[in-house]
């Protein structure tokens, strides 16, 4: 039996020293073009032997510090200063991020939560297998940046995961330290079956995450995290000149999952407390108006857990199930 192959064709040649600027191309027939393609922006910047780094942004479409900072590398960026390999996809789920949507209009994909995929699947499930089966083992760093999307907003933080290796671990924590966010987080996953991070992980990789801000759009302080945190990251892995600038930053955790509070009713959310406020056990954090009557009253959701307020939910309507607040315990209590 033959095996499926995956359709994508990518317009650089990632073995060929200088900068390339293309596309990887996914076949994809509709209405409107029946021959057509899902054109993926990628550069891919290469000058000698070295270790390569994968740089993603827009993995959920509508997180954008990282499509800004990477396409800003990727205009400006200087070969001489390279050593090794650079492959940047500053759009990683394309037809999300031109949609202006978490998920792909296409099949309703959410690459976070698709992969290994599929070489014969859906258009996402074949971009995750792309990414999985011809990326990933090219590369030694892997940093997909993040944001909190339409409905989250985040203290600007890098993350790495607690891993069983120690070894792995602690190069996912230097580079993660390296990104040098405001805040750096050890991260716990909620559901990490499917996710990009765990691919990565799974095959040995320096891995480095992030959440940057949110609420679908961006600001100059987090665009300014997102390109230190890349150039950073590749200096740290020798591949671009220079020494990682580094600024002040807090280690979180969250420990358990006492540090997401979740909706239970629908509602209007009143935040009792901001994005880097701390906050003690029982301090109510945020408060659910009933608004089909006047006298329908509030539920007031109250911190389980000692911390700052790390993340939250935006905008003002919430869902039941709907991730309202995390709080995050710095690292030194
Ligand atoms: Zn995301």
């Amino acid at each position: 039996m033959n095996l499926p192959v995956n359709p994508i064709i990518a317009s650089v040649d990632f073995d060929a020293d200088g900068i390339q600027h293309g596309f990887l191309k996914l076949p994809h027939s509709t209405d409107t073009s029946a021959w057509g393609a899902v054109m993926i922006p990628v550069m891919v910047a290469k000058n000698g032997d070295g270790p390569t780094a994968l740089l993603t942004g827009a993995n959920h479409g509508d997180e954008y510090e990282g499509a800004i900072a990477l396409l800003d590398l990727a205009r400006h960026l200087d070969l001489a200063e390279v050593t090794g390999r650079i492959i940047a996809v500053p759009m990683m789920n394309q037809p999300a991020f031109a949609a202006g949507r978490r998920t792909s209009p296409l099949d309703g994909g959410n690459m976070n939560r698709i992969f290994p995929g599929r070489p014969d699947g859906s258009p996402t499930q074949k971009i995750a297998d792309y990414f999985n089966a011809t990326l990933l083992p090219m590369a030694d760093v892997v940093l997909d940046i993040h944001s909190g999307g339409r409905t989250l907003e985040f203290l600007p933080f890098a993350a790495a995961h607690e891993l069983d290796d120690a070894e792995h671990q602690a190069r996912c924590v230097a580079a993660m330290t390296a990104f040098n966010a405001p805040f750096g987080v050890m991260l716990r996953e909620l559901d990490a079956a499917g996710m990009y991070d765990t691919a990565a992980e799974s095959m040995g990789k320096t891995f480095v995450t992030t959440e940057i801000g949110g609420g679908g759009t961006t600001t100059a302080k987090t665009i300014a995290v997102a390109k230190r945190g890349v150039a950073n990251v590749l200096m740290h892995a020798g591949i671009l000149a220079g020494t990682p600038v580094l600024a002040p930053s807090t280690l979180l955790r969250m420990p358990s999952d006492a540090c997401y509070i979740a909706a239970e009713r629908a509602g209007l959310v009143e935040f009792c407390a901001d994005l880097g406020e701390e906050v003690a056990v029982g301090d109510v954090v945020a408060r659910v108006h009933d608004a089909s009557r006047t006298d329908a009253g509030a539920r007031d959701y109250t911190a389980a857990i000692g911390g700052i307020v790390a993340g939250r939910h935006f905008p003002g309507l919430v869902q039941a199930g709907d991730t309202l607040c995390v709080i995050a315990v710095p690292d030194d209590r």
